[in-house]
This record gives structure tokens, sequence and C-alpha cells, in this order.
């Protein structure tokens, strides 16, 4: 009998040889066959709960380390058929990502997708870190542009609503063999959500609730990529915040208790140092690293660094900041014993997450150790950095503010 570990090897050089070789079909938006849904409901705007309707059709192409990716089907959205043994319902072999289109408020009636190639080299990292198939992200975004115009009505019309869009990747074979999946289906499916901020408790700050007793993600893990993997562990911690009374999970990691994020968002901390009065008040915008692999690569984090950077470089004009020379765009480190240690001085000056769903989210307490922070903010529950990023991105995302570089029309 073979041992496992050669069978295990005989599967991985299979996958490693086809994946290298030219008999592999590559992704090809050109093949795409389209079946209409007949049946297809009206579009029904009311009461949107993410994630909780979809548009009436789905993408879908196969893969198989034999002969590559298969023929793009845009279908009727509904259940997949999936062996019992797939990979991804034993291992969490599975990705996905998070991305919207966009319905112009200019009465154009064009639709637009934002930094979608971020999106798809995300995509590519995470399948790669999850011995998935990787595949051309610039094909990818021509069939979900085509699936995007195929149900543009459910593009909701109202300001701030969008069509999310849940690209996934899936190990699919059909055995429980733990090698890298010889089989997998690449999909996207579309929800059309509300605005974040017009949607009950959305509108209002969060607080969170700093954890050291559980730990999002760690040097050489998988934190770095939209991997599934990641997320189931982290639901019943965020169960047991709401439970205590907190919005969010606040997770901290290391012995020095770092701020790594904040539930499925990156985290900002905006420091101030007072001068000798409000002309010189310095600034400092701070957000973790990347270079350990604990943090989510997120698109907005980037979309707000860019914006940040471009604005003290003077490359762009952004009312409501304070002047370029007074504010700091840093990438760091930030500790609990920093956060206490400002806060007590008054020297945050305002804490926001920020990621696709919401594009940024307030903090107006962190909960550590039986303590409470409270974190400044606004009469409209925002602070000015965050204010000021949410008007600059959405902009942006919406088209009223032409950005071609990161905007392109389905
Ligand atoms: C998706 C995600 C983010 C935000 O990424 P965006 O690309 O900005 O949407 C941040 N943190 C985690 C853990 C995530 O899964």
């Amino acid at each position: 009998m073979p041992a496992p570990t050669s069978s295990a090897a005989a599967a991985a050089n299979a996958v490693q040889q086809a994946a290298s070789s030219s008999t592999m079909a590559p992704l090809n938006a050109d093949l795409l066959q389209i079946t209409l849904n007949e049946n297809a409901p009206a579009p029904d705007f009311e009461k949107l709960v993410f994630g909780q309707k979809f548009s009436p059709h789905m993408l879908i192409v196969e893969w198989n380390h034999k002969s590559g990716w298969g023929v793009p089907k845009i279908q009727p959205y509904g259940p997949l058929s999936l062996s019992p043994a797939a990979p991804v319902l034993h291992y969490a072999s599975g990705l996905f990502e998070g991305m919207k289109a966009y319905r112009s408020a200019d009465g154009s009636g064009k639709i637009r997708l934002f930094r979608a190639d971020k999106n798809m080299e995300r995509m590519n990292r995470s399948a790669a870190r999850a011995g998935l198939p990787t595949f051309d992200g610039e094909e990818f975004i021509k069939l979900i542009k085509t699936l995007v115009r195929i149900d543009r009505d459910y593009v909701p019309h109202g300001e701030g609503q969008t069509l999310y869009l849940r690209p996934t990747l899936i190990g699919t074979p059909d055995t429980l063999g733990m090698g890298v999946p010889t089989e997998a289906k690449l999909y996207c499916i579309c929800s059309p959500v509300g605005n974040y901020y017009s949607s009950g408790t959305g509108s209002k700050p969060v607080s969170l609730l700093a954890r050291t007793d559980v730990v999002r993600a760690w040097p050489g893990g998988t934190g770095c990529y939209k991997l599934a993997a990641n997320y189931a562990g982290a639901t019943r911690p965020a169960m047991d915040a709401l439970l205590e009374g907190y919005h969010q999970v606040l997770w901290l990691f290391g012995p020095d208790r770092q701020l790594t994020e904040v539930g499925a968002m990156n985290l900002f901390v905006v420091f101030r140092d007072q001068g000798v009065d409000s002309e010189s008040t310095r600034y400092q915008v701070a957000t973790a690293a990347l270079d350990d692999g604990t943090i989510l690569p997120g698109v907005t984090r980037d979309t707000i660094l860019s914006l940040l950077r471009a604005y003290k470089a003077g490359n762009v004009q952004i009312e409501g900041l304070p002047k370029p020379e007074l504010i700091d765009v840093v990438e760091r480190k930030v500790t609990m014993d920093e956060i206490i240690e400002k806060a007590e001085k008054s020297q945050i000056a305002e804490v926001f997450g920020s990621g696709t769903a919401a594009v940024v989210c307030s903090v107006d307490k962190i909960g550590f150790e039986g303590m409470d922070i409270p974190i400044p903010i606004q009469a409209d529950g925002m602070g000015a950095v965050m204010r000021t990023m949410l008007r600059e991105v959405t902009g942006r995302q919406w088209g009223a503010i032409p950005c071609p570089e990161w905007s392109t029309v389905c």
C-alpha cells in the first residue's frame, strides 16, 4: 500500500506539472456562455440587509489540473452541486473577495468598478497561498463586468447603495486527500446592499473590545490573505464582544499588544501633538504596516494612504484636512500602551476602521482589561480625517470625482 505521503506527493507533482504545461487552458472571457434567468424577480431594494438578497445571475468557471480553466458561464443564481468530500468543506480550501459596483449619481446610468485590479491581484495571492489555481485577473474582470451589465437593474439607485460583488474560489475534487486540490470552481455572486451610513446601527460610531485572549492572525500565517479559514474563527469572538456590549473586536497581537485590525476592517489611528495654538497642532495618521503577514492588505486602506500621501506631496487638493506640512502618514506598530498613554494626554484625535463594506467607520470607545478608553468623536459621529476620506473615496467610487486610473465603467 502506498504511504499517504506518496499519493499526496504524486498529486502535488501532477498539479505542478499540469500548471507548467502549455496544454492547460488559461481563463478566457471570450468563451463565455450565457444562460439568462427567465424567472428573475423584479429588483427589490426595500430594507437591504447586507448579503441577504442576490441578483438573478451568477458567473462560474470550473478548473481542473489536467485541462485548466473551462468555459466561463453566466447562469441563473442557484445552488452549487458539490462532492461532500470537497476540500473546501473539510480543510477550508477556499477564499473570497469583496468588491462593489457603483451606479453613477449623475443620471448617466454608468456603473463602475473601483480598483478591481487590486482585488484580482489579492485574489491570486490568496489562491497561490491556498494551493488553488491562479488565473488572469483581467479576464475575470471582463467576465464580472459582463455579469454586472446583465444584472444592471439590480444595482441600487439610492445614495450609498451598491451591488456588492463576491468573487469566490473553492477546491472541489471528490476526495478527502489533503493535497492541493485538483479541481476548483471560481464564481461570482452579486448582492444589492444598502448605504452603511443610513442602515440603523451603521450610522453610529462603533465601540471595540480589545482582546488579548484570541488572535486573528500571526506572522507566517494566512492573515494577509482573504482565505475562508481566517473568518470562521473570528465569528465567536465577535459574538462575545456583542454580548459584552461592544460592536466589534479589536484584534491585538503579541506581548506588546499591537493593534492590528478591527473586525474585518483595517484600522487607522490619528494622533495629535498640540502645538502652541491650533495652527501648529501636528497630526499623524498611523496604520499597521504590512510587513509581518498579520494584516489584510485592504484596498480601502491603500486608497486612503495613497490619497493622504498625494495630499501631503501637494499632488491633490483635499479640503477638510490639516495643512499638508502638519500631517504625517505612517505605517507602523501602534500598541495598547501607546493608546492608553496618548488617550490620557488627549493626543488621540480619532480612530476609524476601513473596508469595502463601510468605506470608513468611526470608533468612539475601546474596552481593554476592564476599562473603557474614550475616543473623541465630533457631532456627526466622525472625525475630520475620516469624514474627509469618506467624501474623497466615495466621490471616486461613484464617479463624482473623476479618477480614470482607479475607476472603470462596466
Ligand atoms: C476584506 C478585509 C479588509 C478590508 O479590505 P478592503 O479591500 O478594503 O475591503 C480588512 N481586513 C480584513 C480582515 C478583511 O477581510
